[in-house]
Order: C-alpha cells, then sequence, then structure tokens
C-alpha cells in the first residue's frame, strides 16, 4: 500500500515538473530567445520556420533551423536539435537542471511580477472608490461589470501607491526603477485607468490611459510583451487586430471574443509571429481611422508583412475618424461591425 502511494505520489510530481517546464518554453519562445541573443536569420517557406548560422558549432553557410511554432531547433551541420532547455543545455554547457534554473532568471524575476500584481491588485480596488474613474468607462461605453472584473481594470487616483507597497516591504528604489513611481514618489501612472497585461498567467506590463489632460497612452519602460490575451485569442483562426485596449474591452464587449491587440500599431517581432503561428489565420486589421491616414498607412504595411508571413489580412474600415471603441459608443451594434467585417478589403 505505502509502495502504491509513494509511486502515486512519484508520478504526480512527475507530472507537474513536466507542466512547469511547458509553461517556462511556453513563456520563453526558442525563436524569441535567440533573436534576444542576436541570432539572426531568414524566413524559410510557409511554416514559420527560420534559418540562420549555428551558435553550437562553427560555419559560414547557414544549416540551423528553428520552426517558431513546434518551439525546436535543428541543425544539419553538426546535427544537434531539440526545445530551447537542449539549447541552453548546449549553448552554455549547462546541466539541464542548471538550464531551467538559468531560464527561469531569464523570465521576470519573481519580485517583480510579484510587485506588479499587488501593484495591479491596489489599482483594481480603487476603481470602485473613484467616481469619475467608473465615469470615465461608462463614457467610454465600457459598462459590463463581469468584463471590467475579468480584464482587473483599475484606477490611479494618484499618491498612494507608494506608501501602501513600501509598507509591504518594496523599496522605494525598486518601484522607482520599475517605474512604478516618479522620483517624487508620486504614481507616474496618476489619474490613469490600467488595464494589466498578462502573459501566460504573468503581468508583464501595466497599460495606464489617462482620464485628465495628459498624454493619453503609458505604459511601464519595459517590453510590452506578446499580443493580449494571446492564450485565448491565439486558438481562433479569424483574429480581429486593434490598437488599443478601449477597443478591445468593447470589441469583447460585443461578443467578438477573437479581438486582440497589440497595444499600438507597431507590432514587436513576437506579436508578428504570434499572429502568423496558425497556417492560414486570417486576420482584420481594425486601426483607427485618422484624419491624417495614419491608422490606414499602418494597417496597410502591417497587412503586407502579414501576407508575405503567410496570414491573410484583411482591412477593415469604419466611418472615417472613428476607431472600433468610438465606434459602438457612436451606436454601432455587433451586427453593423459584423457588417464592416465582411466587407474588409483585401490588400
Ligand atoms: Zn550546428
Amino acid at each position: 500500500m505505502r509502495l502504491f502511494f509513494s509511486y502515486a505520489r512519484h508520478w504526480r510530481e512527475k507530472r507537474r515538473m513536466g507542466e512547469d517546464l511547458e509553461r517556462l518554453k511556453r513563456r520563453i519562445p526558442l525563436l524569441e530567445y535567440l533573436q534576444r541573443h542576436n541570432w539572426t536569420a531568414r524566413r524559410v517557406g510557409a511554416q514559420p520556420e527560420f534559418v540562420g548560422r549555428c551558435p553550437l558549432h562553427r560555419e559560414t553557410r547557414p544549416s540551423f533551423y528553428v520552426n517558431a511554432r513546434k518551439n525546436l531547433f535543428y541543425c544539419h551541420g553538426c546535427g544537434r536539435g531539440g526545445d530551447l532547455i537542449r539549447f541552453v543545455e548546449l549553448f552554455l554547457a549547462l546541466p539541464f537542471s542548471q538550464s531551467v534554473a538559468y531560464l527561469q532568471q531569464e523570465l521576470a524575476p519573481p519580485p517583480v511580477s510579484e510587485l506588479l500584481e499587488q501593484t495591479a491588485a491596489f489599482y483594481q480596488l480603487q476603481l470602485h472608490r473613484h467616481p469619475e474613474a467608473v465615469r470615465y468607462l461608462t463614457q467610454r461605453g465600457l459598462r459590463d461589470p463581469a468584463l471590467i472584473d475579468e480584464l482587473s481594470i483599475g484606477y490611479a487616483s494618484g499618491g498612494n501607491l507608494r506608501r501602501h507597497l513600501t509598507a509591504l516591504g518594496y523599496s522605494f528604489d525598486l518601484l522607482l526603477q520599475i517605474g512604478l513611481i516618479n522620483s517624487q514618489g508620486r504614481d507616474s501612472f496618476c489619474r490613469r485607468v490600467i488595464f494589466p497585461c498578462r502573459q501566460y498567467g504573468q503581468i508583464l506590463n501595466l497599460y495606464g490611459r489617462s482620464i485628465g489632460t495628459a498624454f493619453p497612452h503609458r505604459l511601464l519602460p519595459h517590453s510590452k510583451g506578446g499580443l493580449f490575451a494571446w492564450e485565448s485569442v491565439g486558438q481562433s483562426s479569424t483574429v480581429i487586430l486593434v490598437e488599443g485596449l478601449f477597443d478591445l474591452a468593447l470589441l469583447w464587449q460585443a461578443g467578438f471574443r477573437n479581438t486582440t491587440c497589440a497595444i499600438g500599431t507597431h507590432l514587436t517581432v513576437t506579436q508578428l509571429a504570434q499572429l502568423c503561428d496558425r497556417p492560414g489565420r486570417r486576420v482584420y486589421i481594425v486601426f483607427d481611422q485618422d484624419e491624417n491616414q495614419a491608422g490606414q498607412r499602418a494597417s496597410g504595411d502591417l497587412a503586407g508583412r502579414l501576407a508575405s508571413a503567410g496570414a491573410t489580412a484583411r482591412i477593415v474600415q469604419l466611418p472615417l475618424g472613428h476607431d472600433p471603441n468610438s465606434y459602438f459608443v457612436a451606436g454601432g451594434t455587433a451586427a453593423d461591425f459584423t457588417t464592416c467585417l465582411q466587407q474588409a478589403k483585401c490588400l
């Protein structure tokens, strides 16, 4: 009997370890890791496959292949291949367990992600204590309390984050270094509605939308991460891509849960690779219809990049001067928006 229990525990632990490793590999895509360490590559074929010179042996002609979807590499020169952990083992000549530990350190160190978690929770509590913030959400057409909760939307009223976090044991210097406060100790996100940007459950950044006269958009001064909510949206073969998180919130509210957001019109390499991680995916680009044509130009550029990376891109046109958020606020319905999608132009 005891033997049985210890077997069962052993098996459970093994499974948990396997899950942890899978999560680690998802959080650091192999291609992204290599590129961060200055590996240059070109795309080959229709698959999300890249080839470049092998970092593991000296060579003049590229024979090191990376499949971005499978998250695997193989070198035809030295015959070695595997996943991210295998690569680190070979590249840094570390045993397996140390390679895993090294990769865990490559991620945002735990205190920082915990700190962002605490910050987001604090701001989320503040939201309902400040009528001006709730009023702002209503003004932007965001009314569904369950969705506001699901997106963990918060509000930085200003001036009291530092007290809260230092009481929890975080140093002034760390808060300053992360960019949560300024040198006077005031919230950097003062008078902003806050959206935590998560990736695989971990907060990577915070986006703050000013409700006053300050510059509208603000992120913490580090990577904006991948596409918003890609864990769920990435399952779809048809994806709607918008510029801003309010656009996303309003589309989710209207039932278009396959909407993601790049926070801006410029996509990072990771975000572009995500859009193309499934063959034949159709991407509807719904950027702002700016008077100065900036959004329209950005849509055209992106559609070109997507097409050459193997995805099908469609550019959705809303009435001039509108973005998806203002379109719904002005009375557009889910049916109207569906018509806009159906009328979307090919490149
Ligand atoms: Zn090689």
